[in-house]
């Protein structure tokens, strides 16, 4: 027995199992085989069994900072005490007024106005909301279909499904809304490409034949996440998002990233934008915006848009935007995204991603010649790689190696037919090297 098996296994009961309807899980064999984390500090998750486990994913791209930081636990308690909830809806709290210009201090010029949400796929709601709003406000109502991508991932609900084009997120749920999709860009011509592959700027031409055949006066917009994150970190082609945003510029449609993975310093780069150069019309954020501490996500839009609901000819005490949750600007979120900033900065995160990437880059692709392992791709702190399907099973061997990655100590993410890393910004070269090495034993082991 290893020291770890000593230790007490989950005391969670099957009752307390079947209560909670975990999302994105299978359900029925986690149940049987639970993985259950207990603590987390720095870079490291304990399970159950008192093991340490390196978190490769940083949580769900969520904490790259590590966990437990006690700045950001501080900033939360602190806010907690003084103004634990303060309601948004026509009264305000500082921190949120306060947080929101810090982001647009943070964001690539242009983008200057923070609307908050409590999530992802709030932000993805919200932005194509604001969208269509804004066409009806310049007084061009039949501007309303979006235009999405094949293998994006905009979150769960009904706007971020319908722009999504992960088919299994939409399978079981019919009608969403009105949305054409994009090719995705994943060529083979580009397999086993380090950083943004050199082919496929060409595929954003596609979009001038989706205008052809909706006419860009029903289109709203386009929403894209710069780098394909859930789909298995799908960098861009060089020139392609500069050629999407030309696109969109010239027949007026606006543009939206989707960065709630790539923005605060997982590019390298401040946000994915800054990364690729190319600034859209709103970018959603989320996830690492408080280093998971505390759920937040927001829509950062131009001037343009904001200025056009403030510029409406209704009455000064009536709402612009009928729109907004619960939770937008919660004060404790706000003091964990505060924090999350200042440490970004003080600690150079991000310029600490940007100078290990390469390293990372270079032992990721040594699993290049591995069993079943059919493309390698990275950016910045992200990387994957897609896996040989299984016959009729393309998400049984990613599934296979993520649970031998578990069981030798290593979180990782696994999706349909890919493996993903998103690694902590904080993680050590050598950090690095184990857990690709343990990646590469699991695939040996598995073969
Ligand atoms: N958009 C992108 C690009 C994401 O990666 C995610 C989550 O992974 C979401 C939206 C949804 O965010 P949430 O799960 O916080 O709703």
């Amino acid at each position: 027995r290893k020291p770890w098996e000593k230790q007490a296994m989950s005391t969670l009961t099957q009752r307390q199992l079947d209560s909670w309807w975990m999302p994105y899980t299978a359900n029925r064999e986690f149940k049987k085989n639970p993985r259950i984390i207990t603590q987390a500090k720095g870079a490291y998750f304990t399970d159950d069994r008192g093991r340490k486990i390196f978190d490769g994913l940083s949580g769900l791209w969520t904490c790259g900072l590590g966990h437990g930081n006690a700045k950001i636990s501080e900033a939360i308690y602190q806010q907690s005490q003084e103004l634990d909830y303060a309601p948004g809806f026509q009264y305000g709290h500082p921190m949120a007024f306060k947080f929101a210009e810090r982001l647009v201090d943070f964001m690539p010029t242009g983008l200057k106005h923070v609307f908050f949400t409590g999530s992802g796929s709030e932000a993805a709601d919200t932005s194509l909301k604001m969208a269509r709003a804004y066409w009806r406000a310049k007084g061009i109502s039949s501007k309303t279909k979006f235009i999405g991508r094949i293998k994006g991932y905009h979150g769960v609900n009904f706007g971020g499904f319908s722009v999504g084009g992960i088919g299994a997120n939409r399978a079981m749920y019919g009608q969403g809304i009105d949305a054409d999709h994009l090719n995705h860009t994943q060529l083979d011509e580009n397999l086993f490409s380090r950083g943004q592959p050199s082919s496929g700027a060409h595929l954003a031409e596609q979009l001038l034949e989706l205008i052809t055949l909706h006419d860009a006066s029903n289109i709203a917009a386009v929403i894209i996440e710069p780098l394909s994150g859930s789909a298995g970190v799908i960098p861009p082609p060089k020139g392609y998002l500069q050629r999407i945003s030309q696109i969109c510029r010239e027949h007026n449609i606006l543009l939206i990233f989707d960065e709630v993975i790539t923005a605060f310093g997982r590019m390298g780069a401040k946000t994915g934008a800054e990364a690729f150069d190319v600034v859209p019309d709103m970018m959603n954020i989320a996830k690492q915006m408080t280093n998971g501490a505390v759920p937040m996500g927001a829509v950062v839009t131009s001037s343009d848009i904001y200025q056009t609901f403030m510029d409406s000819p209704s009455k000064d005490y009536l709402i612009e935007l009928p729109h907004g949750y619960t939770y937008s600007g919660h004060p404790l979120a706000c003091a964990a995204g505060m924090a999350t900033l200042d440490l970004l900065e003080q600690e150079q995160a991000i310029e600490r991603v940007a100078s290990l990437s390469p390293s990372f880059e270079n032992t990721l692709h040594q699993l290049k010649g591995m069993p079943y392992v059919t493309d390698i791709r990275n950016f910045g702190f992200a990387g994957a790689l897609t896996l040989e399907s299984a016959p009729n099973e393309p998400a049984l061997r990613p599934f296979l190696v993520a649970m031998r990655c578990w069981e030798k100590g290593f979180y990782v993410r696994y999706g349909a037919d890919t493996l993903q890393l998103g690694l902590p910004f904080i993680s050590t070269e050598q950090e690095i090297d184990d857990v690709i090495n343990a990646i590469g034993e699991s695939l040996q082991e598995i073969a």
